[in-house]
């Protein structure tokens, strides 16, 4: 059932050094394009610059491949159970195209526009739902995120703060970098004269395995700019998450 990878070598890695081992897989070449271009590659960076047309096709094939041992490994009869038949392909999507798409897939588009009517009162947008894993076990954070903004010179649709946010919340994390992650993201988009961002999310690694423990939440919160030099502007920002938090459960 071991299906191979259909790799072609595209030369990558094959200037230079002679005793360097060409990439025999479709990641250890990809793994060696970043590592030339002196790029990090951890569990939460975005790596889809660095992927040419078809990588994701071959990789997607690696991964099953992969996926398919560690099932075999576990001691599972994937050939006779039908559950687990087509697992690993199952799996292998999952992890590039949805959960983990944030590392793979290139940031949603965009559009900011100026900010003609020089706006510059506070606003808050959530809750977003958060979808993530933790980097640590591989197992979901779930939850919800609110972002403040203080509008500066320019300015995104409301919509576009969630998809964003889906995209940074979609790879491998631990939850306070996730937070500082997206807020670099939001800054770069649309400049803003502060900006505030409120995570509260359920971690299944205390849920489901670990200590068990099914109603803990982590909370966590960046300031930024104004919200963070001007205290009752933030005082502002959290006040208003407090209100949208009271109508949800009103
Ligand atoms: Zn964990």
């Amino acid at each position: 059932m071991t299906s191979t990878v259909p790799f072609v070598s595209n030369g990558a890695a094959t200037n230079g050094n002679a005793s360097k081992q060409l990439p025999t897989t479709i990641s250890e070449a990809i793994r060696a394009r970043l590592i030339e271009s002196g790029v990090s590659f951890l569990a939460n960076d975005n790596i889809a610059e660095h992927l040419q047309p078809g990588d994701l096709v071959q990789l997607e094939r690696e991964v099953a491949d992969k996926v398919r041992d560690l099932l075999r490994t576990l001691v599972i009869d994937i050939d006779n159970d039908h559950n687990t038949h087509e697992t690993a392909e199952r799996v292998a999507r999952m992890y590039l195209h949805e959960v983990f798409k944030g590392r793979y897939h290139r940031q949603p588009k965009v559009a900011s526009f100026p900010n003609v009517k020089q706006l510059d009162e506070i606003y808050t947008v959530g809750p977003i739902t958060v979808r993530s894993a933790c980097s640590h076990h591989l197992v979901p954070i779930m939850g919800n995120c609110w972002i403040g903004i203080k509008p500066g010179s320019r300015v995104i649709g409301l919509s576009k703060f969630t998809r964003v946010a889906d995209w940074v919340f979609s790879r491998p994390h631990i939850q306070e970098e996730a937070v500082m992650i997206l807020a670099d993201e939001i800054e770069k988009l649309c400049e803003p004269q502060g900006l505030g961002i409120i995570v509260k999310a359920q971690h299944y690694c205390m849920k489901w395995r670990g200590v068990k423990e099914p109603q803990t939440s982590m909370v966590n919160s960046v300031v930024r700019g104004d919200f963070r030099h001007d205290p009752s502007l933030k005082q502002e920002f959290f006040e208003l998450v407090r209100q949208q938090e009271a109508l949800l459960s009103s």
